[in-house]
């Protein structure tokens, strides 16, 4: 073949794989590359594997899945040498299926399903995770696995608020980014507003669940984001309540009037007991008289007595009691047995103004419920 002709080919198989000549292809340039080629360390062994396909095609496709692999290994096809790639579609497959030797297994080095702890770790920063979380962070291990061969680690760990931003990386600095919680519309995370959830619904104060999250490491969220949150998440539990309350006395109803059927005597209203706990143990500011249902224990009537209703918390009670009359009133719902503890304004007040009703002030009436409904108000 002579010169002109190789030159041709060559050209021709540059014009394929898209590569312009460069003023380097030829000349001075060119020559020294060449020299320093020669140069350069010689493979002591070579090896051949020999395939055999059906057709042209079929060869064709298998280089082309070979330049694909090379490419995801590395930017250029021609960085990659086919002992490189062959090992790492090796090394990768045999893993895959569980056939690697694991004492020489680098990638099994600090898996352990049930991890102990050291006395170091116990200090370690905590935040809170979810199950669909825990599932998209082994997708994006996953995906990573399929593309490389190395073993990723924890590269950095940022804290917002309980949860965490996690980066995962290997040794070709490849990146995976994941939350431990999923966002909300909005952008916020899941579990940072449930932890807010958590101390409004159980009536913490923040100073407390400051000294929780402190003692426990699981980080904490601001109390700028309690203030932000504050008013939404008043009206919503309100009218939340409010449907519940109906809904309860519903239920009540129907139990009361389904039993006066079965027994065929008149229905009178339903039956109810009231407590009431003071917000805080002393001075209290504010006291909650609650009633619950006696057939299914539900809240069906809620009154909050503060300070300024009545300065003396004493009365609380009493205060309290006329209200949830008021409620019954508006929600044309009738009483017949009233059960509450000794508190004489109560029973005063229920001897005068609802004389219709069959007053139960001993802890005996129903022992079961009163002692729900002293769980109900710690
Ligand atoms: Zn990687």
């Amino acid at each position: 073949m002579d010169g002109e002709s190789t030159k041709r080919i060559r050209d021709e198989n540059r014009e394929q794989h898209g590569r312009k000549k460069r003023r380097s292809d030829c000349g001075e340039k060119m020559k020294a590359r060449n020299e320093k080629r020669k140069l350069q360390e010689k493979p002591l062994v070579t090896g051949c594997i020999r395939f055999y396909v059906k057709s042209e095609d079929d060869k064709v496709s298998v280089y082309n899945k070979m330049d694909k692999i090379k490419l995801c290994m590395a930017e250029k096809v021609s960085s990659v040498t086919n002992e490189q790639v062959l090992n790492a579609v090796f090394d990768f497959y045999l893993q895959l299926n569980g056939l690697v030797d694991d004492a020489n297994d680098e990638r099994n080095f600090n898996f352990q399903p049930y991890l102990p702890c050291d006395k170091k770790s116990t200090d370690e920063d905590m935040f809170l995770t979810t199950y669909s979380a825990m599932r998209n962070i082994c997708s994006g291990i996953q995906h990573h696995n399929q593309t490389c061969t190395e073993l990723l680690d924890v590269k950095k760990l940022q804290r917002f608020g309980h949860t965490a931003k996690v980066t995962f990386t290997c040794k070709d600095n490849h990146l995976v980014t994941a939350d431990s919680s999923q966002h909300l519309p909005g952008g916020l995370f899941l579990a940072n507003l449930r932890m807010i959830h958590s101390v409004y619904a159980t009536g913490v104060r923040y100073s407390q669940y400051k000294r929780i999250c402190d003692s426990a490491n699981i980080g904490i969220v601001p109390e700028s984001a309690f203030e932000s949150h504050h008013n939404l998440y008043c009206s919503m539990t309100e009218d939340l309540a409010k449907e519940s309350i109906k809904d309860a006395i519903n239920e009540e109803v129907t139990a009361e009037v389904l039993k006066a059927e079965e027994n065929d005597v008149p229905f009178y209203g339903i039956n109810i007991m009231t407590d009431a706990r003071h917000g805080w143990r002393r001075n209290a500011a504010q006291s909650d008289v609650v009633a619950i249902g006696q057939t299914h224990h539900r809240v069906v009537g809620l009154a909050v007595v503060t300070r300024q209703d009545d300065p003396v918390s004493q009365r609380h009670e009493i205060r309290g009691v006329e209200n949830l009359y008021q409620h019954f009133d508006e929600n044309d719902t009738s009483i017949n047995i009233h059960g509450h503890d000794r508190n004489a304004s109560v029973n005063k007040y229920l001897a005068v103004h609802q004389p219709q009703l069959v007053r139960r002030s001993d802890a005996k009436y129903n022992f079961a419920a009163f002692s729900y409904l002293d769980k109900l108000l710690p």
